[in-house]
């Protein structure tokens, strides 16, 4: 299901594809800003809150994986400068916990240190719902 953007996102995110500096834009009929890239995949976010993908095995698609979906609004808001963007991500449930992979950064952390690689235990939102009696469980409350 796409992200239900306002509005006024909608049209900033268009804007951009308009006048794109710095970053990839795919042309209609799919027009879509190019946002997280590596070897194999790409990521690209349509103004009306769609994310498409393409990699090796398949030409442009729309994605559900949550990772991939979560792990594009964090990168397209820091890229655009759209902080409202991560809004998107599910917030924490009242039985969630800070993720203890990525201490709730979202993204992977090595010698203490925030990684550009996005976390997938928590699927990149920076919690988990812990399994009943679950080592997580004992840890700090996100909400
Ligand atoms: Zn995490």
């Amino acid at each position: 299901m796409p992200f239900d953007f306002p509005p006024m996102l909608r049209q900033q995110l268009v804007t951009m594809m308009e006048h794109p500096s710095g970053y990839r834009v795919l042309p209609t009929p799919h027009p879509a800003l190019s946002v997280l890239s590596d070897f194999s995949t790409t990521t690209y976010l349509t103004a009306d809150g769609r994310v498409l993908m393409d990699d090796d095995d398949q030409p442009l698609h729309e994605t559900h994986d949550p990772y991939l979906l979560h792990a594009t609004l964090i990168k397209a808001a820091e890229r655009f400068h759209l902080p409202q963007l991560r809004t998107f991500i599910p917030a924490c449930p009242p039985e969630g916990v800070v993720c203890p992979t990525c201490q709730g950064t979202q993204r992977m952390i090595i010698d203490g240190q925030p990684l550009n690689i996005f976390c997938h235990p928590c699927q990149a939102r920076g919690w988990i719902v812990p399994a009943l009696d679950s080592v997580a469980a004992t840890e700090g409350e996100c909400h």
